[in-house]
C-alpha cells in the first residue's frame, strides 16, 4: 500500500467514525487519534522526508487536503451534538410548565351578574349596533331635532350621517318596532360619548338598558322590578329611593338611589356622606315612544330603566379610577378572578 493510499485510508475511516459518533467526548477522542500530535495523519506527514520529491508533494497536498476535510467534519458534528439536549435532562418527576388561563373582565362579569338577575325575573336579551342612525339614538327615543336634551349627549358622529350610541336605549326602540306586547327585554352594550377622560368619565362606558310593554304594566311594577335587582346585587333589606327626573323617553322619570351598603344608610366616604348611591334612572315609557314604534298607547304601557355597569362596579369594588377597567393592566384584572 503506498502512503497516497494510506491517506485515503485514514480519511474515509475518520469520517466514517465521526459520521457515527454519539457524544461530543467521542468527537474528542476522533480528533486527538486523527489529527493529535501522535495521530495517524500526523505520523504520515513526519514519514514524508525519506520520500522522492514528486511523490513527497503528492502525497503532502493529499494529507492536507484530508486534515482539512477531517476538521470540517469534526466541526459539524460537533455544532450538531452541543445543540441536541441529551436525553437523560428530562425529568418526569418536576411539575409540568402550566397553561395561563385567561380572566373574565371585572366589566363582564358584573355584566352578566346583572343580566342574570333580570333574567330571573323572565327578561330577554337584545342587542343593537354601536355604529346607530339619528332615528333609533335620538327621534324615536322622543328626542325632537332641536331638543336640547341633545346636548347632554356630548355625541361622537361618523361619515354618512350616523353616529355612535350615546346609550343602549336605542335597541329598545329597534324591539319595539319589532315584536308585539308583551315584552320584557335587557339591552347590555358599549356606549360612547365625547368626554374628557378622568377618574369619572371615559369616552366609552357600558349600560344595560331595559323595559317593559303589556297592557296594565305600572309604575308599581318598575319599583318591583328594580327593588329586586338592588336587593340582589348590592344586598338584601337596602332601601331605595326615587328622585324626579328628566328623560326625554320616559313620563314620569325617576332617578334611582340605593342605600349605601356599606353605612346601611348612616353616611360615609362612600356615599360622599349622604348615605345613599345613585345608580341607574327610570320612568314609564312615555306615550310617542310606543307610538313611533307603532303601539297604541292607549292599551299599552311600560316602564324602562338604564343602569350604567361602571359605577356599581366601581361601587361594589371599591374601584376609585373608572380607567383601570380599560387600560389593560394585568395586575389589576387578574385581581377579580
Ligand atoms: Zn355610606
Amino acid at each position: 500500500m503506498t502512503l497516497l493510499d494510506e491517506v485515503r485510508r485514514i480519511e474515509q475511516e475518520a469520517l466514517e467514525r465521526i459520521g457515527n459518533a454519539g457524544s461530543l467526548d467521542v468527537l474528542k477522542e476522533l480528533q486527538i487519534q486523527f489529527l493529535g500530535r501522535q495521530g495517524a495523519l500526523t505520523a504520515v506527514l513526519k514519514s514524508l522526508g525519506a520520500l522522492p520529491v514528486d511523490e513527497r508533494k503528492a502525497v503532502g497536498a493529499q494529507a492536507n487536503t484530508a486534515r482539512k476535510t477531517i476538521e470540517e467534519k469534526l466541526q459539524e458534528a460537533t455544532d450538531r451534538l452541543s445543540q441536541e439536549k441529551p436525553v437523560s435532562a428530562f425529568d418526569p418527576t418536576l411539575p409540568g410548565t402550566g397553561q395561563p388561563i385567561g380572566t373574565i373582565h371585572i366589566l363582564n362579569q358584573v355584566m352578566r351578574e346583572i343580566c342574570d338577575i333580570f333574567h330571573g325575573m323572565g327578561f330577554e336579551i337584545a342587542r343593537g349596533p354601536h355604529v346607530e342612525t339619528d332615528y333609533y339614538n335620538f327621534e324615536a327615543l322622543n328626542f325632537a331635532p332641536d331638543h336640547p336634551a341633545r346636548d347632554e349627549h356630548d355625541t361622537f358622529f361618523v361619515d354618512g350621517g350616523r353616529l355612535l350610541r350615546t346609550h343602549t336605549t336605542p335597541v329598545q326602540a329597534r324591539e319595539l318596532e319589532k315584536r308585539k306586547p308583551p315584552m320584557k327585554i335587557l339591552m347590555p352594550g358599549r356606549t360612547f360619548r365625547h368626554e374628557d377622560i378622568s377618574t369619572r368619565a371615559h369616552v366609552s362606558f357600558h349600560q344595560i338598558d331595559g323595559f317593559m310593554v303589556a297592557e296594565g304594566v305600572s309604575i308599581a311594577d318598575l319599583k318591583g322590578v328594580l327593588n329586586a335587582f338592588a336587593h340582589s346585587f348590592f344586598g338584601e333589606d337596602l332601601k331605595l329611593r326615587f328622585r324626579p327626573s328628566y328623560f326625554p323617553f320616559t313620563e314620569c322619570s325617576a332617578e334611582v338611589d340605593v342605600a349605601c351598603y356599606l353605612c346601611r344608610g348612616k353616611g360615609c366616604q362612600l356615599c360622599k356622606q349622604t348615605g345613599w348611591l345613585e345608580i341607574l334612572g327610570s320612568g314609564m315609557i312615555h306615550p310617542n315612544v310606543l307610538r313611533f314604534a307603532g303601539h297604541d298607547p292607549e292599551k299599552y304601557t311600560g316602564f324602562a330603566f338604564g343602569i350604567g355597569v361602571e359605577r356599581p362596579a366601581m361601587l361594589k369594588y371599591r374601584i376609585n379610577d373608572i380607567r383601570l377597567f380599560f387600560n389593560s393592566n394585568l395586575r389589576f384584572l387578574k385581581q377579580f378572578n
